[in-house]
């Protein structure tokens, strides 16, 4: 347990409570969008077992919601939500492993 708190405080992350979640009242360490990212993560290993180079463009097109949800609250165009920061969040992050694992296929290609 002290090691996954070690690594969520490591996590750049502006923390700010009300872009948070609350378990029992309890802020979690991450804001809802990196919560997501995250979570996305943990898809990686999967997509590197089924890796195909196809899936590459799949990959970009989930990570472009994260940037039109992030980018028009910050040009002040709308104001997003917790819930739609961990969607977008965690869409990135499986975005993130299918362009991850897509590269490692074409780089082994490549190169064998
Ligand atoms: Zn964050």
């Amino acid at each position: 347990m002290i090691v996954v708190s070690k690594f969520l405080a490591a996590v750049p992350c502006h923390r700010m409570s009300s872009r948070s979640f609350r378990l029992r009242g309890v802020q979690l360490p991450l804001c809802a969008r990196c919560m997501g990212i995250l979570l996305g993560y943990l898809a990686l290993p999967l997509f590197l077992l089924y890796r195909t180079e196809y899936e590459y463009k799949i990959g970009l097109l989930l990570c472009l919601p994260l940037l039109i949800d992030g980018f028009t609250q910050k040009w002040g165009w709308r104001t997003s939500s917790n819930m739609l920061r961990m969607v977008t969040g965690l869409m990135f992050g499986v975005g993130q492993c299918i362009v991850i694992a897509a590269s490692v296929a074409i780089l082994i290609r490549v190169l064998s």
